[in-house]
């Protein structure tokens, strides 16, 4: 069964979004979830290769606001212009945990 998060905000100054399960807390850097996006646009649909290389995204990314889509993931708009990556509660929870 999917976790939902409890609480989940970029914490713009720190440069990190910041989630909480009733278990579990977790701060990931912004660099590294743009890194992780799994969008089409990123990741390559057919054959799972990375397109986006993490070593591009700019150190200073930032979001710019959060979307919750249907109460599985929320959208990240991201300073880049770039949203149309989602990420699940579980992708979420993965990263968190380093499992992913
Ligand atoms: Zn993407």
């Amino acid at each position: 069964m999917t976790q939902v998060p409890t609480d989940i905000r970029a914490l713009r100054d720190q440069g990190i979004l910041a989630i909480a399960w009733s278990d579990l807390k977790a701060d990931l850097p912004f660099v590294f979830l743009r890194g992780q996006c799994e969008c089409a646009h990123c990741v390559n649909e057919w054959t799972g290769e990375r397109i986006l290389d993490p070593e591009t995204v700019p150190a200073d990314i930032s979001i710019e606001k959060l979307e919750l889509v249907g109460g599985y993931a929320v959208r990240i708009y991201w300073t880049d212009g770039h949203h149309s990556g989602l990420f699940t509660w579980e992708r979420l929870r993965k990263l968190a945990q380093g499992t992913d």
